[in-house]
């Protein structure tokens, strides 16, 4: 344990941003970091609990109170090697990642527990700056080839652990380049797309074979909605090559808005507005079908979640006159409730670093249509009130309560489904499940034995950690499967 008195004297204190004025006019990451004495001091809080609900809580089980301890030593190493054990990449959520274990730290009971996720990325920054974070290559290989379809977070992490066994490992990602949200979905301003080249180089050199613009199954889905123009490989070819084939494709599908006036110009699915930003800044604007911008336009956001969020930032560096963002849920209360006590994950309200940069946010907000003359010219909402019936939350219309908010550009930013009509799942026969997940059996096993399935294509659509976490176990299972 660190210091056995280090959370009485010590207060949780988080990294903090680069000022507003800076930040809003780029595309870089908006997060600092502390130094390493004060980054040691907040490893020195963690109290080692004999239960450790942190390590409960996280998807990848990550071994919190281990490699804090090293950290608040000094040892970087030690703590990395602790680390890496458990997250092949660190990188990834110790910069985007909710963090569920700082919710059920024990420290959390009183609101301020230990930074775990800030200590996470501080360990494998460090980790990689003194070199430590090098290719390692199995010694042999056992002869067993796999593809695995998508290079997203959960087909990279069962890449990552089935290369190290000795497999040979084949990734077919039909985008421009591997990362999956990481890369299309994420804003820069979060997590720099170095960070995901910098990880890829490193599994190249270990020897898994990245097959960029490849598409397995139909060309629908081609570089999301955005534009097309890679190769389709056929499923039957990947049977007729390989020994398993591990489809870790994502939930692709976002939600729509069936309100009248959809059809008008100016309405927009979120991911599409937020993968184009991110195409730009990697030189890929070629790849789009249309330019959408923000600039000096009035933008209405509708949805209050993450991804809503990422609009809002990207949004106001795009130099929108004014952005609003809706929900149709009521506002969450600031601390966690009694209903939701710790360890469970609270759901409070979260201000993220783009709604301190601009914007309005306004909660209990239903839409009802989309008015203007071709193009959108606004919002018709109604204030929602919520009841509580038998455990279950019913929405009525506040009478007379009816605005519009005045809008040239919306984005639908409500989630994501399934991915039922991605080519691939036609290609191998594949059943889905009512969602229109990919329906797996036991464990990864889908309805065609040679096929299995990982990550949100299977789950439905979830957060990082849980697709890496799923990758990783795709890959156990299929080393005990094939060996
Ligand atoms: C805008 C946005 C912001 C987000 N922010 C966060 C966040 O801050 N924190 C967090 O934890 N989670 C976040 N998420 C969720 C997170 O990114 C996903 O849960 C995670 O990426 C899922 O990983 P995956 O590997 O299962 O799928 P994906 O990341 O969706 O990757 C699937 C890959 O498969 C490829 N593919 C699909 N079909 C085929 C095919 N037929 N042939 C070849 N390739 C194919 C796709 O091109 C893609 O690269 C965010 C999601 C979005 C959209
Ligand atoms: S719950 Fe919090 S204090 Fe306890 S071991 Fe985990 S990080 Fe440390």
């Amino acid at each position: 344990m660190g210091d056995p008195k280090g959370f009485l004297k010590i207060r949780r204190k988080v990294s903090g941003y680069r000022p507003v004025e800076e930040r809003i006019n780029d595309y870089s990451e908006v997060e600092i970091r502390l130094s390493d004495d004060e980054r040691r001091l907040q490893a020195a809080r963690c109290m080692d609990c004999g239960v450790p609900f942190c390590h409960w809580a996280c998807p990848v089980s990550n071994v919190m109170p281990e490699w804090q301890d090293r950290l608040y030593r000094g040892d970087w190493i030690g703590a990395w090697a602790a680390l890496e054990d458990y997250n092949p990449f660190p990188e990834f959520t110790g910069r985007v990642c909710p963090a569920l274990c700082e919710a059920s730290c024990v420290l959390g009971a009183n609101d301020e527990p230990v930074t775990i996720r800030q200590n996470e990325l501080a360990v494998i920054e460090k980790a990689y700056d003194l070199g430590l974070v090098v290719p390692k290559p199995p010694k042999s290989r056992n002869g067993k080839r796999v593809a695995i379809v998508g290079a997203g977070p959960a087909g990279l992490a069962a890449a990552y652990y089935l290369n190290r066994a000795g497999f040979s490992v084949t990734l077919y990602e039909g985008d421009r380049q591997a990362g999956g949200y990481l890369r299309y979905g994420i804003p820069n301003f979060k997590l720099d797309k170095n960070f995901i080249d910098r990880r890829i180089r490193i599994m190249a050199n270990e020897g898994v074979v990245f097959k960029t613009g490849c598409r397995v199954g139909t060309a629908r889905y081609a570089f999301g909605t955005q534009g097309s123009g890679s190769r389709i490989v056929e499923p039957a070819d990947l049977e007729a090559s390989y020994d398993l084939i591990l489809l870790a494709i994502g939930a692709r599908e976002p939600r729509d808005m069936k309100v009248p006036g959809r059809e008008l110009g100016g309405i927009v699915q979120a991911l599409d507005f937020l993968s184009l930003q991110n195409r730009n800044l990697a030189g890929e604007a070629e790849d789009a079908l249309e330019p959408i911008t923000a600039f000096g336009k009035q933008v209405v956001v509708i949805g209050g979640g993450d991804t809503g969020a990422d609009c809002v930032g990207t949004a106001n560096r795009q130099g929108a006159k004014k952005v609003t963002q809706i929900e149709v849920l009521p506002k969450p209360p600031e601390h966690r409730p009694a209903e939701q006590p710790w360890p469970l994950w609270p759901a409070v309200l979260k201000t993220s670093s783009s709604h301190l940069e601009g914007g309005e946010r306004l909660w209990s907000v239903n839409t009802k249509a989309f008015t203007g003359n071709g193009q959108v010219a606004a919002v018709r909402c109604v204030r929602a009130a919520w009841t509580e019936t038998e455990g279950r939350r019913v929405l009525t219309e506040v009478p007379g309560s009816a605005f519009d908010l005045e809008a040239d550009l919306v984005l639908l930013a409500m989630g994501f489904t399934h991915v039922v009509q991605d080519g691939a799942v036609a290609g191998f026969g594949l059943e889905t499940d009512a969602q229109g997940n990919i329906r797996t059996q036991g464990s990864f096993h889908t309805s065609n034995p040679k096929v299995w399935a990982a990550g949100d294509s299977r789950n439905g659509a979830s957060l990082v950690v849980r697709a890496i976490a799923d990758g990783r176990a795709a890959a156990e299972a299929i080393i005990r499967s094939l060996t």
